[in-house]
């Protein structure tokens, strides 16, 4: 067996196990290796019964009270049993489990772990797990770990078959050069894949995943350095020189400029008018306005005989930009066309043709702008909103298409720009820090469900003032359908508390492209008043008139998200507000909706999140989907990624050929 077979030839694991694991993109036995717990669960000493609490998972060491008994209904074996220690006694249940008989006898001592529930006044604990004490104890000292799953396959299974695979850990090479594993003091790689499968004890696995996480960083920073080689120098074909219709462009705005986009656009063309080819990230709060300049860019491109393309993460954001570039560029007779997953297939082929031709000035989309059967005429810009990822790989397929265009990234992510440099390595910066001045600032207030009815009476105030409103509701962990339902139904209870003359409507991501599109363009035009989504409207969407923002379960939202999500509002020029619903008392959840409710800083808020969350807390909510490392957090392990970039710095610098390190073989645990 090799650790490149398919995982097949592991004992235990057959083509039906093996199509569950295709699912999660585990193929080979290192594939397996490599496939990490997204959780753990620890086992907590045995509490006295009368201090345990109801609804959580606890440890009791109770003694067995009672015969077992063993019971019919209808299909099922119903074995119950009552335990008992110094403080109070419980009532265990379980199902089709009749053996238990056997096991359980008067007098004995187990410790039972479970949740607890209160029924005909009596403490009970349904199926919960045994363990003698002996047993117990090496628990203790242990977290067991959890893994992403899919329907089918199951956790006891992962389990398992990543158990066999670790017989061919030996075999994991290790492709940090051992120059950087002596200076960074890495524990060997076989070691922390092992115990982040199955650590022993906390402390070590933070050792464990923190190797991981270097090397996570370790391997995107090598590929940055190698793209920076290769873009810094190319050269600009596309060198622009007339900026007349920007001028006029800004001229014609309903509004003057804010230092800030004066100052990135002012960057921008020094780089579209100068010798290499530009790659700038633009940063700037939720709100800040960087659509305008980006309309600023691609109105140059067109000006000086080019075409232009502007791609957004989600369908939704790609028709709202269009929409708003279109008629922002009809008076310069620039052609905007809009091409997306769902664009019906004789369109897109006249979209191909067109932009092929030259008779498109400026597409926006989705992905689905650089696939390889899009060819441009002359593309001389790329701009990229709110999504990051937009790498080498992206890179190649464009200049597959003709020169290497100019590419701009636009960004609200706030990374401090000490990391913004390390993380972007390849691109320059630029960053908007004010916001138009004839902004209020949004005001906050986080609230319990009782409040639920003041919040309606006020909503119903702003839309009898000609605004709109959202409500956002959580989405439901991993299951798309509850989520769609927990939409509707909201939906449904409004309809029946707001008057008949209040349109609402919900959105989520169940919805086919088509059908979201016609909800934000019915709100974009005023006809819904109260919009009921997911997060789905998260990223980007613009609608200036809307006023309140109110966030359901807000305790259940990453602050990051909440403070994108409350970005919806406050873009016009009245008063907007957002009201975080929190559906529970416990201190941390207030404590950390305080952040919000206090500030509307993005970069703040990212640092006293940070604050409040503890250097093992990586199961935290994630501070922001676009920077996606598979177990690193840019914030959290800041540290790590600076030791990272060191390494990477000095091997450089030590003359050591990085390309050897990347060529030709599979990069460790990252996409780019
Ligand atoms: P974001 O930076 O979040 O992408 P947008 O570009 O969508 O923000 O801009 C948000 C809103 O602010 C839009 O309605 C836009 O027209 C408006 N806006 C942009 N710049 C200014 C400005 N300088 N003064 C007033 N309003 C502006
Ligand atoms: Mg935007």
């Amino acid at each position: 067996m090799k650790i490149t077979d398919s995982i097949m030839s592991l004992k235990g694991v057959g083509q039906k196990t093996a199509t569950l694991f295709a699912k999660k993109n585990v193929y080979t036995i290192e594939d397996l290796l490599k496939f990490y717990p997204r959780n753990y669960l620890s086992y907590a000493e045995p509490v006295d019964i009368r201090e345990a609490e109801t609804g959580s998972r606890v440890a009791i060491e109770a003694s067995i009270q009672s015969y077992v008994d063993v019971r019919k209904i209808r299909s099922l074996t119903l074995v119950t049993c009552q335990v008992k220690d110094g403080t109070g006694t419980v009532k265990l249940t379980w199902f089709n489990s009749p053996f238990l008989k056997k096991v359980f006898h008067v007098g004995q001592t187990f410790i039972f772990v479970g949740v607890l529930s209160v029924r005909n006044r009596q403490l009970v604990m349904e199926h919960p797990e045994y363990y003698t004490k002996e047993q117990y104890q090496r628990l203790l000292s242990s977290l067991q770990p959890v893994y992403p799953l899919t329907e089918g396959l199951s956790n006891k299974v992962v389990s398992k078959t990543v158990r066999a695979a670790l017989s061919l850990l030996p075999e994991l090479e290790d492709k940090v050069p051992e120059q950087v594993r002596e200076d960074c003091g890495l524990m060997p790689l076989a070691q922390a894949v092992k115990g982040t499968h199955f650590p022993e004890g906390f402390d070590r696995l933070i050792d464990c995943r923190n190797r991981l996480v270097f090397d996570e960083f370790f391997w995107f920073l090598v590929h940055m350095r190698l793209i920076r080689e290769q873009t810094v120098r190319a050269e600009n074909h596309f060198v622009l020189q007339d900026f007349g219709a920007v001028e006029k462009f800004v001229h014609n705005l309903p509004f003057s400029l804010t230092k800030g986009q004066q100052d990135a656009f002012r960057e921008i063309q020094a780089d579209l008018s100068g010798h290499t080819v530009m790659n700038r990230l633009v940063q700037g709060d939720v709100g800040s306005g960087k659509t305008v300049v980006a309309e600023m860019a691609m109105l140059a491109a067109v000006a000086n005989g080019y075409q232009a393309a502007l791609m957004a993460p989600t369908e939704v954001l790609a028709m709202q930009h269009y929409e708003g570039i279109a008629k922002d560029m009809e008076p310069f007779g620039v052609r905007v066309e809009v091409l997306t997953g769902s664009t019906r297939a004789a369109e897109k082929r006249r979209i191909y043709n067109a932009l092929a031709a030259g008779d498109i000035d400026i597409v926006i989309g989705t992905h689905a702008l650089i696939q390889d059967k899009v060819s441009y005429q002359n593309l001389a810009l790329v701009i990229t909103d709110e999504q990051h990822r937009f790498g080498v790989r992206q890179r190649e397929r464009l200049s597959g298409k003709g020169e290497e265009p100019h590419v701009l990234v636009m960004s609200a992510t706030p990374i401090p720009r000490t990391l913004a440099i390390i993380l972007y390595g390849d691109l320059d910066i630029s960053v908007i820090k004010d916001m138009p001045a004839s902004r209020k600032p949004i005001k906050n207030c986080v609230v319990g469900p009782k409040y639920r009815p003041t919040a309606y009476k006020f909503m119903l105030e702003q839309i009898q003032q000609g605004h709109q409103v959202y409500v956002i509701c959580p989405m439901v962990e991993a299951s798309d359908n509850v989520e769609a339902e927990n939409v509707v139904e909201y939906r449904e209870s409004l309809v029946d508390i707001f008057p008949g003359s209040v349109n609402i409507a919900c959105l989520h991501g169940k919805m086919s492209a088509e059908e979201k599109n016609r909800i934000m363009q019915e709100f974009a035009d005023g006809n819904i008043h109260i919009l009921v989504s997911t997060t789905v409207v998260e990223v980007g969407i613009n609608n200036p008139n809307a006023t309140v923002m109110m966030i359901e379960n807000a305790e259940k939202f990453g602050l990051a998200q909440l403070h994108q999500l409350r970005g919806r509002v406050g873009r016009g020029d009245a008063q907007s507000y957002c009201i975080m619903l929190c559906g529970t008392d416990r201190k941390e959840a207030l404590d950390r909706l305080e952040v919000l409710n206090k500030s509307n800083d993005g970069f703040y808020i990212a640092g006293e999140d940070l604050k409040l969350r503890g250097p093992g807390d990586f199961f935290g909510v994630r501070q922001s989907g676009d920077m996606y490392f598979q177990l690193g957090d840019i914030y959290c392990n800041a540290d790590m990624l600076k030791t990272a970039h060191d390494a990477v710095d000095k091997l450089e610098k030590s003359g050591f050929p990085l390309d050897t390190l990347v060529s030709g073989t599979e990069i460790y645990n990252i996409q780019l």
